[in-house]
């Protein structure tokens, strides 16, 4: 394929960090590399505390865990969203509560969440898709008023805002993914972002399996031991060394990403006033990071003969989420609240077009004039 969906960030320090670990058989957990990039984001985001994990759906794991989500409990969310964001709450036994989501963002709409709580629900679950904020102010009020917490699904949105706040920083605890198909890489990875102080140590105690090694390393304590149950969610420093080596050109790679995005937009907006196609909408307040560019094309019928069209000039676009409530797993651990009006409907006529750093202005012309052509 001539122009990939996605191609993993990759910046060339990446190689002399990696090295540096190496040499110096330092590999292992929460080394220099892991401590580098915590801080980064912590300075970036402003967030009390960063923890890098071995991916976000860790990171959501561990959020599950200090929210203290147990069974029966119900968490409510979108179903337009990947399965670790339920997964993480199925294993501690609570159930999914999906709402529909808002056409124009493809994001929970928040409208309708309060009718979905009940005397069951313990956190709501926003997932910021493509990376474009959630409605968070609707959503922290409805959860501040029925005691709720709140567990940002923010994988797709790193170094994005919402008023002003950076993604994962506005709820109790923020998800990121460091995956390949993400903006940051580290292979697989993903960060725990913590608002309030009081649940950083216990964190860092669950991360490092119910023990409180992280305050020994500190020299805090003269030994450690095991305090707590936990699980082992720490990456090593080698990934973490890939990961820092893109943090420090985070701005270069987001605006690089920016500009193919504006150019998708700008080239295919006459394709949407003339009402054959849809593109998202970033809502004010919103400061997003170019995760995505979808469209939306009339029906799924319409959407696969334009992905076969795309594919057959060298394109790869690809759909994506086959909505959770649908899905064997859905229907068995969760359950859809009120009507899906929109969930299924949009997810059948939504594909991503090629998004990557790297990716060339005249290659975003070239799949645009594809996809004009198509349209002819
Ligand atoms: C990628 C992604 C995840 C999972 O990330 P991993 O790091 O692969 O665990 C979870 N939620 C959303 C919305 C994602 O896009």
């Amino acid at each position: 394929m001539k122009y990939n969906f996605n191609v993993p960030p990759y910046a060339e320090k990446s190689m002399e960090y990696i090295k540096e670990c190496v040499v110096n058989q330092k590999i292992c957990g929460d080394g220099a590399y892991t401590v580098k990039c915590n801080e980064w984001f912590e300075k970036r985001t402003g967030t009390a505390k960063c923890l890098l994990t071995t991916s976000c759906t860790h990171a959501t794991e561990l959020a599950a865990l200090l929210a203290d989500i147990s069974e029966g409990d119900e968490v409510i969310m979108p179903a337009y969203t990947f399965v670790s964001t339920a997964d993480a709450f199925v294993l501690r036994g609570a159930i999914p509560v999906f709402v529909d989501i808002r056409p124009d963002t493809m994001n929970i709409d928040e409208k309708l969440i309060e009718a979905a709580v009940t005397d069951r629900t313990r956190a709501i679950v926003p997932v910021h898709y493509a990376g474009i904020a959630c409605e968070m102010d609707t959503i922290m009020d409805i959860a501040a008023r029925h005691k709720l917490k709140v567990i940002e699904d923010a994988a797709q949105g790193v170094m994005s805002a919402y008023k002003g706040r950076s993604l994962g920083t506005i709820g109790d605890f923020g998800c990121y993914s460091f995956h390949e198909t993400k903006n940051y890489s580290m292979g697989e990875g993903g960060a725990l972002l913590i608002r309030n102080e009081e649940d950083i140590e216990n964190a860092e105690i669950i991360r490092e399996k119910g023990t409180n090694r992280s305050k020994y390393f500190r020299g805090q304590i003269d030994k450690y031991t095991w305090v707590n149950y936990g699980s082992s969610y720490l990456p090593s420093d080698l990934n973490a060394a890939y990961l820092y080596a893109q943090l420090e050109i985070a701005e270069e790679i987001n605006s690089a990403r920016i500009e193919c995005w504006s150019r998708y937009y700008e080239n295919l907006t006459p394709l949407m006033e003339s009402g054959h196609l849809e593109l998202p909408t970033v809502p004010e307040g919103c400061v997003h990071n170019a995760h995505m560019f979808y469209i939306k094309a009339a029906d799924m019928e319409e959407r696969t003969a334009l992905i076969n069209f795309l594919k057959a000039n060298d394109i790869l676009s690809v759909f994506h989420y086959i909505p959770l409530h649908t899905a064997p797993a859905g229907k068995k651990f969760g359950r859809f609240h009120g009507e899906d009006r929109y969930t299924t409907r949009e997810s059948e006529r939504l594909a991503r077009l090629p998004m990557y750093y790297g990716l060339k202005p005249e290659d975003v012309d070239y799949i645009c004039d594809k996809v004009k052509e198509f349209y002819k």
